[in-house]
């Protein structure tokens, strides 16, 4: 298999060239498979600029940004710039009715007043390693999934610690292509960031929800952190004593601004894509899963929304959560009409039939892979009903009501309670810590709660039943609102006061009283429909489909040599270009590659909270103060958008022209991009930019923090 799958490699970088637009590489191997593109593309920089080990290069200022996100070190002084809505939950943990950082925006005037965030961090890739042979070295061909997830398990510790062993850095391993290929990370990860600036919401959310996945965009999309180390240049637990890192790297910045048709890289670290999974998958997503997760988040967002225009206090406690479910959502509602528009599940068959019409005629392939598709078409049916669950889990009980989730921290204290060999004082112990969690209650009312579950527990329960499987005592009840209100009633989960007065009392007879809570009892049931019910069964079938899936993969680059293969994303460092280039979105219309300052004061409507600007904004754009980062042309440009193939995690990364210098912050992708995460078309999809000399402009002009603009090192062409 792993001949085959290097001999398979063979032939595609071979093939390349035709095609090497669409794809997220991997910066360590560039060189061979896709500089002479890059280079033919325009890009004037080499494939060693981009990744070296034994010398500075870009990736040593391309930061993973809380796991999530990507950001880039911009100055000596490790500043680092990142998305708006990649520090939005930090912004918002910073922000009270007094001090509101989302509204007015955040700017430190010296390093004494940078925010910590602790919890948080910044990871840079030091070097990438391909372990494949080490990985599966004397794998029997013929191994078991369970012996070859052992060995993996095992091989992973032994590489992992010996990479910590000899470079004195941390480590992780990852999948790519289904498990066909392994590679290991060498990383250092940072612990001590701090916040340095953020617009108000006004600029760095402009068009909020309306405009997410949509151009022409106007989104002042950045916020600024900082990255401290100990004395000695290494990552350390937030310390008063710590000092900015000294980056091995930070990156040029071009004023110059960019023109139609120039070159582009995103460097960063994109999450998931599913670009080679089968044509059932696709339908499934298309006619189950993606109608599912919508009715849930509408229904969520409903909520979430009115009471968020009706309340202050609840447009803070809120805001960040609204973002999360309603990002998502917005890009699912995307991606099903651009999977549906673009042909997905007959482009996903003709693939399969060019496949399977070219096993018929070889004997060879046709003993490996003759009952391939069949068997995947029929594990991915049968995973069909566990999926509907596992996709409520999600819906339901990750991003539905909170009270859920919560109860679920008050499963030890009732296991503690309820085993005779623990001890009083453990138990009071446990009590304490869960006094200590009432924080909880900061970002959480009562009402909007209870609300989600109102408008979303009728979805899940006729679901579960249209699609054959088990259910919950509570969600076969008969009256489900009644049912609800009862639950918010009753519950001393959902009350700060109440659940105070219970844990301070609490002795170990009143894990009786947990136990028989409404909201603790549902959240249990609920938990354990999926874990006892759904999971094994689901786990069972989805070895099998990994196990078949890995298969796939090897035998489309076998039987399919021409046509382009690159790892889905997974969360690792990616390098993608492009070019700046408008699109024709549909009939009759055509965009433009940039916008300009003047669409925010089109844009504007004050009885919108979506579309305010700012008087200060105006004032600029009035006397067109626009300084050293104003257009040739003399207008302000805000964003541009450009044909690079990037996803989810790619918030924040850094796009560099052909010579490395940042000329902006990747931030989103257009409405009829949002299916690229599935199947990416490089004459429509685009990824969204803001301009870096708008972020400037703000930094500058508009929040008077120039010090910051006069860290980095500005360029021009
Ligand atoms: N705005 C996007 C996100 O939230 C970035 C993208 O997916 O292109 O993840």
């Amino acid at each position: 298999m792993k001949i085959k799958f290097l001999v398979s490699l063979g032939i595609i970088s071979l093939s390349f060239n035709a095609f090497a637009h669409e794809g997220m590489w991997i910066p360590s191997m560039i060189k061979s498979m896709v500089e002479g593109d890059m280079k033919a593309m325009g890009m004037k920089i080499s494939a060693e600029d981009l990744y070296a080990i034994n010398q500075s290069s870009i990736k040593d200022a391309v930061v993973h940004f809380n796991g999530g996100c990507t950001s880039v070190l911009v100055s000596d002084e490790a500043l680092l710039l990142t998305n708006h809505h990649c520090g939005y939950s930090l912004i918002q943990s910073h922000s009270t009715l007094e001090n509101n950082y989302l509204e007015d925006g955040f700017w430190a005037m010296s390093k004494a007043d940078e925010l910590p965030n602790p919890g948080i961090s910044a990871t840079i890739i030091k070097e990438i390693r391909d372990v494949t042979a080490d990985m599966l070295k004397d794998l029997p061909a013929d191994a078991s999934e369970a012996q070859r997830a052992d060995q993996i398990k095992k091989m992973t510790a032994t590489l992992v610690a010996a990479a910590k062993e000899s470079t004195g850095y941390d480590a992780y391993i990852r999948p790519f292509f289904y498990g066909n290929q392994f590679l290991l990370f060498v990383i250092e990860e940072f612990e001590d960031v701090r916040l340095v600036g953020a617009p108000p919401s006004s600029i760095g959310k402009f068009g909020y929800d309306t405009d997410n996945w949509v151009w022409p965009r106007h989104t002042g999309d950045f916020s600024v952190f900082r990255i401290y180390a100990n004395k000695e240049n290494k990552p350390a637990k937030y310390s008063a004593d710590n000092v900015p890192y000294k980056p091995v790297y930070s990156v040029p910045v071009n004023v110059s601004g960019v023109s139609e048709n120039d070159f582009t890289l995103v460097y960063g670290f994109p999450g998931r894509t599913d670009n080679y999974i089968s044509k059932e998958n696709v339908k499934q997503n298309l006619e189950v899963i993606n109608p599912q997760r919508l009715k849930m988040r509408a229904a969520s967002l409903g909520v979430i929304d009115a009471a968020m225009r009706q309340d202050p206090l609840t447009k803070i406690q809120y805001a960040a959560k609204q973002s999360r479910i309603s990002n998502a959502y917005k890009k699912w509602m995307g991606q099903s009409k651009g999977l549906i528009r673009w042909d997905a599940v007959e482009q996903k068959d003709s693939v399969e039939s060019l496949f399977q019409s070219r096993i018929a005629n070889n004997e060879a392939l046709n003993k490996n892979y003759g009952s391939l598709l069949p068997e995947l078409t029929k594990v991915e049916t049968e995973m069909l009903s566990g999926n509907v669950v596992r996709n409520y889990l999600i819906e339901f009980y990750y991003y539905g009501p909170e009270v859920l989730r919560f109860a679920e921290t008050f499963d030890e204290l009732v296991a503690l309670s309820n085993d005779k060999s623990v001890a009083d004082s453990t138990i009071n112990k446990k009590r304490d810590e869960l006094l200590g969690k009432l924080g909880f209650f900061k970002n959480y009312d009562i009402n909007v709660d209870k609300a989600i579950m109102q408008a979303q527990i009728a979805y899940v329960a006729e679901d579960l039943k249209t699609f054959g499987n088990p259910s919950t005592p509570e969600l076969q009840q008969a009256d489900l609102k009644a049912f609800v209100n009862e639950l918010y009633a009753k519950s001393v989960l959902v009350d700060k006061a109440k659940l105070e007065a219970f844990l301070t009392k609490y002795k170990r007879s009143h894990a009786k009283k947990l136990e028989a809570d409404p909201a603790f009892a549902f959240s249990k049931n609920f938990r354990s429909l999926y874990n006892d019910n759904v999971r094994p069964t689901l786990s069972v079938l989805s070895a099998k489909s990994d196990s078949l899936m890995r298969l796939w993969m090897d035998a489309q680059m076998t039987v399919l040599p021409e046509r382009t293969y690159f790892a889905d994303a997974n969360g690792t460092l990616r390098i993608t270009f492009g070019k700046v280039e408008g699109y024709k979105p549909f009939d009759g219309a055509e965009y433009a590659y940039f916008t300009t300052l003047s669409g925010i004061m089109e844009k504007e409507d004050p009885t919108n909270p979506e579309f305010v600007v700012s008087a200060k904004l105006k004032e600029l754009y009035n006397e067109k103060n626009y300084g050293i980062y104003a257009h040739n042309t003399g207008e302000m440009r805000v964003a541009f958008i450009a044909s690079n193939h990037t996803s989810g995690g790619n918030s924040g990364s850094p796009v560099f022209d052909a010579n490395g210098a940042l000329i902006g912050l990747n931030f989103d992708r257009t409405w009829e991009s949002t299916m690229s995460d599935i199947m990416f078309n490089s004459n429509i999809c685009r990824n969204i930019t803001v301009d870096i000399r708008y972020v400037l402009f703000i930094m500058d002009k508009f929040a008077g923090a120039k010090h910051l603009v006069d860290e980095m090192k500005l360029v021009q062409d």
